[in-house]
């Protein structure tokens, strides 16, 4: 199959730019593929967002995945959807509306059609006469393509603490060890809130006790939606006090003001640095922060300051762990949910790092591939998501980063001058602030 774009990643970027590609750039819908190891386009935003319980997305109603900035807004209006579903002085969409409409969206533009499903494993140049092509490599096939997007998002590595993994092992060899017919007591159970397996661990918390480890808005959210099934059962550890923010950057990302001082640190590491300490990490919008003292309040929940040490059993009869805290005190558990977000949240996966060797790429001290204005990493080779970071500031890996990714891509060859295309971006997330 020779492509003219291969997108790697079928989620929200990849989503957005083969839209993008197909009805704003014209390219021709037998030469643009998109190639996911998922079945279903945008299944780790699903089941992500499904896992946190999340009721309205924390981005406004622009941040969507349709071409024009008020697609979502005109949609809602014209499918009659109630007002409720924009939330907040900020028309921040509910899950349900953003869901719907990219459903919808997907299906008029037929989007579906252009999925590929395999793993990339590595992109190398292509042998034959035509060097400026890409060969991308699953288990099972080969494509050529002269352009590539990489959107592989956040390298679907899961941050487990040590102790968690200490626990994990130890809990395996009891298992093990265990007499044939000896009543069998489940240890307490521990399971990422992005872990695939934690749905089915969900269904079951009759009676539990339950402590959710982290203080972002993911812990946040999903402490309060189990709260409301095992009121009293449930505890919200955090390492740091909690922090409220409306965003999780501040808008003045999405505009020239703060991308330009980005743009004038040299250094890759000058520019991570600025990335890290622009991301209100660990924070949430003030409507979360009221559910979460409501909740306190009424008892339901319990929001402890802490760090865990380690994870003991009970007693050897019993189905309760014991998380224990580093100033001493205990935590008893049937469940602890990490809400610890992704151990690589640079995006460099095992494929990212094969293809920067393949093609010998240019690294950045942080591992990923070094990215000009235009988001290049080599002629036809480009990123989006975490990857384009370093470039785009904390709102690459937002929904409207992939829509600055698209412009910027599709900007080569029209204008020699970077011009200043984030002031629209600027304007859609702060009009409403000011
Ligand atoms: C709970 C949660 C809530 C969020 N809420 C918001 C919000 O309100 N507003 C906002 O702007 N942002 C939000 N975000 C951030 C961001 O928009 C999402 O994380 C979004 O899903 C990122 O899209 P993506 O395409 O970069 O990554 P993903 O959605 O993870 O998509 C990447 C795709 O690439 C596939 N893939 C990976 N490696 C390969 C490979 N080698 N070969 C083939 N396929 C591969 C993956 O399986 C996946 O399908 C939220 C994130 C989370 C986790």
């Amino acid at each position: 199959m020779h492509l003219d774009w291969l997108i790697v990643g079928g989620g929200i970027h990849g989503t957005f730019l083969s839209n993008y590609l197909l009805n704003r750039k014209g390219v021709e819908r037998d030469k643009i593929a998109v190639l996911d190891n998922q079945r279903e386009p945008l299944a780790n935003w699903l089941q992500q967002t499904d896992a946190v319980a999340m009721k309205y997305l924390r981005s406004p109603v622009e941040h969507n995945l349709d071409l024009g900035s008020q697609a979502l807004r005109k949609w809602a209006h014209d499918e009659r959807i109630p007002d409720t579903e924009l939330y907040s002085k900020f028309d921040r969409p509910s899950l349900r509306s953003f869901n719907s409409h990219s459903q919808a969206l997907i299906e008029r533009n037929q989007l579906e059609e252009l999925r590929v499903f395999g793993e990339a494993k590595i992109i190398t140049r292509d042998k034959g006469k035509n060097q400026d092509r890409y060969l991308i490599k699953t288990e099972e096939r080969e494509f050529l393509a002269s352009n590539v997007i990489i959107c592989t998002g956040q390298a679907n590595k899961l941050a487990i603490p040590d102790w968690a993994l200490d626990w994990t092992a130890k809990d395996k060899e009891l298992r093990a060890s265990a007499e044939p017919n000896q009543t069998r007591h489940d240890h307490c159970q521990v399971v990422h809130l992005f872990d695939k397996r934690y749905q089915q661990v969900s269904r079951d918390l009759n009676n539990k006790e339950i402590v959710i480890i982290g203080g972002g808005i993911s812990g946040a959210q999903a402490a309060i939606a189990i709260a409301e099934r095992q009121p009293g059962k449930v505890v919200l550890l955090h390492r740091e006090p909690l922090q409220t923010y409306q965003f999780d950057a501040d808008p003045c990302w999405l505009s020239t003001r703060c991308l330009g001082l980005l743009r004038q640190a040299r250094s890759p590491l000058h520019r991570r640095r600025i990335v890290e300490g622009a991301r209100h990490k660990g924070s949430f919008p003030q409507d979360i922060a009221n559910q979460l003292q409501t909740a306190v309040k009424e008892g339901k929940l319990r929001c402890v300051l802490g760090q865990v040490e380690r994870l003991d059993g009970e007693t050897n009869m019993s189905d309760r762990g014991m998380l224990k805290l580093t100033d001493g005190t205990h935590l008893p558990c049937h469940l602890v949910v990490l809400a610890t977000g992704f151990a690589e949240s640079t995006g460099a996966s095992d494929f990212v790092r094969k293809t920067m060797r393949a093609l010998d790429l240019k690294e950045t001290p942080c591992g990923i591939p070094h990215i000009d204005y235009y988001l290049r990493a080599a002629k036809g080779l480009f990123v989006s998501g975490p990857l384009a970071e370093l470039e785009l500031g904390p709102a690459a890996r937002n929904i409207v980063g992939a829509r600055i990714a698209a412009e910027r891509i599709c900007q080569i060859g029209r204008s020699k001058k970077p011009h200043p295309k984030e002031y629209n971006y600027f304007f859609m997330a702060s009009r409403r602030i000011n």
